[in-house]
């Protein structure tokens, strides 16, 4: 087969670069590479072109009320109706945090200020005082293959684990399903039991930081739909060892039995 690319355009990288969502795209970068497959990464931040034709993920990380403020104005006046657009034709996102609240209708500030956002996804956020600030983990059924549902959670593809950090409560529309299940954590509001969103092929969490370096099956899902799109429902993601991932989760859960605040 002649050689396979992956196209990915970070999104904002100057301004939506909260607890180290950078490392969801070296994490994609890392296990397309090990595949043998070409990696090419542009930043897209305010005044850039944004082309749907030039991308095979669109990554949007994080951000405070602030940077949310900043960026509004490009990403929804200006790259709005293209991102729309891509998101209509099933470009692959994951959007984190203030990119996930970007996403959707409004996001109003804890002090009653309204954000408009783009309204690509039925979603609304508001502002509580209380910040949810924690560790999490997650059940996502859809990353469990038939032969998986290991009991030991470290090597579980459908067990993910994040750490949020939001003042944000967001509420899903009928169009939009929850990405997961919370075991532990807040989630999208505190109340309803779910985290994230999915919306055609956009992926949104309020998992920061090494969410994909967490969380390998995750990661492989967004390169195997993001390369099905652009290849054909015939391309097979070659396997790959998660073995040094899942070293680093039975890690982590080690850590978080001795009560400490993983990492
Ligand atoms: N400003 C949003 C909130 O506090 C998003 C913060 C973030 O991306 N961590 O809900």
């Amino acid at each position: 087969m002649a050689e396979i690319e992956l196209r990915i355009c970070h999104m904002y990288p100057d301004l939506l670069n909260l607890y180290g969502d950078r490392g969801n795209v070296l994490s994609l970068i890392r296990r397309a590479e090990l595949r043998g497959i070409s990696v090419k990464l542009v930043p897209v931040s305010i005044g850039d072109e944004f082309d749907e034709k030039e991308f095979d993920i669109v990554f949007l990380g994080g951000g405070q009320d602030a940077e949310q403020n900043v960026i509004r104005k490009d990403f929804v006046d200006v790259k709005g109706p293209k991102v729309k657009e891509a998101i209509e034709n099933g470009m692959v996102f994951l959007c984190i945090c203030g990119g996930y609240q970007m996403l959707g209708h409004y996001y109003q500030e804890h002090d009653g200020t309204k954000i408009e956002c783009l309204g690509a996804i039925d979603i609304y956020t508001v502002g509580e005082d209380i910040r949810y600030i924690q560790d999490t983990t997650y059940e996502a059924d859809f990353l469990r293959k038939s032969t998986a549902g290991a009991s030991d959670p470290a090597k579980d593809p459908g067990i993910l684990y994040g750490f949020e950090n939001h003042s944000g409560r967001t509420y899903l529309g009928p169009s939009v399903k929850p990405m997961a299940k919370v075991l532990e954590g807040a989630g999208n509001n505190g109340k309803d039991g779910y985290e994230g969103a999915i919306y055609n092929n956009v992926y949104c969490t309020y998992s920061h930081g090494s969410f994909l370096p967490k969380n390998p099956a995750m990661t492989d899902h967004l390169l195997s739909l993001a390369l099905k799109r652009r290849y054909g429902e015939d391309y097979e993601l070659p396997e790959l060892s998660m073995e040094n991932e899942e070293f680093a989760r039975a890690a982590l859960l080690r850590y978080k039995e001795k009560g400490n605040t993983a990492p």
